[in-house]
């Protein structure tokens, strides 16, 4: 039965001090972009919002590292990808796809569900997908029946990072046409990612990770060669269709109300991301990375992730000790200390847990994290072998790699 906000707001909701969003999405969302999105609405059609919305397409063309087209849609990335399918492809055609995590699953099951034929790759879910067998199966397919090659660069059920300029290399080594689909919901304001030098076709972005947004907005980044698919995909498209919003976002307009306070929100992330340089955000989240790493060694524990050169730099997957719940361990870690720690999913569920260190984080945020994921570890009693949380404040201590130390230290 329905029930009033008030009175179904739990007692957590009342606690003093910080709630410790450490999930790898949603993630936390600045105060200056919460306070940029508290405004009226304007009129959508009105003669200023273009103002607003040709901004945000050329922000996002600097994220996605693009000179191309940059489609927003109001949407989870969910719709990114199903925006993605349907404006290039048609149904029967035939695409290869991995089975390396949750999330590429779900693009499986989706693209299944648009009645693509799909060849799927059992992938070990601890690796990222290995260029030489793509190499491989797409000199194979000599006809050129695959029409789509879909890799998930950063599968945040796992914590693996799939290396895309070497897929790339092997889709170019077979001399295949395939169209490229990465998704970077997980990457994108995170992770180095380049649409245009890493010879992407369509780049899938959502708002709630890196670019430090609530979830609502879903992004394609579309090269000349994607767009040219577009004139022969036969699935239907209307709200997703590209031409329709190209139409309209050539004068700075969208087809239907697009997310006003989104884009607002938009405007000032894209201004905090250009304002820190892509590249120093990328060295903060390797910082942060590298010291939650550091915590899972001293731990003695394993990360999901079995290859270094795989290590994701914004979410890290860590398995607790056999005969030991992940669940129950996170469930205690929140209602004690206030931290919301990732679940394993799917098949690494109750396993594992993940620890979010993407978007708008620093090294005390994470210091705060790995001592409340080791509070729980002592509470039910999960053996470890040494201080994580130790290890990772020497890391920090010790580590004058990223931007934001230098600036500092001066
Ligand atoms: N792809 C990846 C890598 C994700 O991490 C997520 C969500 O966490 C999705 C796709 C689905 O995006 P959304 O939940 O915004 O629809």
């Amino acid at each position: 039965m329905y029930k009033p906000f008030e009175e179904t707001s739990g007692a957590e909701d009342m606690r003093s001090g910080w709630h410790y969003l450490q999930l790898p999405g949603p993630t936390n969302i600045p105060q200056r972009v919460l306070s940029a999105m508290h405004r009226p609405a304007i009129d959508h059609r009105g003669k200023a919002f273009p103002e607003l919305s040709m901004g945000l397409f050329e922000g996002m063309r600097e994220v996605f590292k693009t000179e191309k087209e940059v489609f927003i849609f109001p949407s989870s990335g969910t719709g990114g990808w199903e925006a993605a399918i349907a404006n290039t492809l048609s149904p029967g055609d035939k695409v290869l796809m991995f089975d390396s995590g949750m999330f590429s699953l779900l693009w499986i099951k989706m693209a299944k569900q648009f009645k693509l034929d799909v060849q799927t790759v059992e992938n070990d879910w601890r690796r990222g997908p290995d260029p030489d067998e793509i190499e491989t199966i797409l000199r194979e397919d000599t006809g050129h029946e695959i029409k789509g090659v879909f890799i998930v660069h950063n599968e945040t059920a796992t914590g693996v990072a799939a290396r895309i300029p070497e897929i790339r290399k092997a889709i170019d080594n077979a001399n295949h046409p395939a169209l490229f689909f990465v998704d970077t919901i997980s990457s994108l304001g995170s992770m180095e990612f380049k649409h245009d030098d890493w010879g992407v076709d369509v780049s899938v972005g959502g708002s709630q990770k890196g670019l430090m947004l609530p979830p609502g907005l879903g992004f394609n980044a579309v090269s000349e060669k994607a767009r040219k698919a577009a004139e022969t995909s036969q699935f239907p498209c209307c709200y997703f269709d590209w031409e329709w919003m190209r139409e309209n976002n050539a004068t700075g307009y969208f087809p239907y109300t697009p997310a006003i306070q989104m884009f607002y929100g938009l405007r000032e992330s894209l201004a905090m991301l250009r304002s820190q340089g892509l590249d120093a955000v990328f060295a903060r989240h390797t910082r942060l990375a590298r010291a939650t790493r550091a915590a899972v060694d001293a731990w003695g524990y394993e990360t999901v992730c079995a290859e270094p050169r795989e290590y994701s730099n914004s979410v890290t997957a860590v398995f607790l000790p056999e005969g030991h719940d992940a669940d129950a361990f996170r469930n205690l870690v929140l209602d004690r200390h206030n931290l919301a720690l990732g679940g394993g999913l799917a098949r690494l569920a109750g396993k594992a847990f993940r620890i979010g260190h993407m978007g708008d984080s620093n090294d005390l945020m994470i210091a705060g994290a790995l001592a409340g994921v080791e509070m729980g570890l002592q509470a039910l009693g999960i053996p470890f072998k040494a201080s994580g949380a130790s290890a990772a404040n020497a890391f920090f201590a010790s580590d004058t790699s990223a931007e934001g130390f230098a600036v500092a230290a001066e």
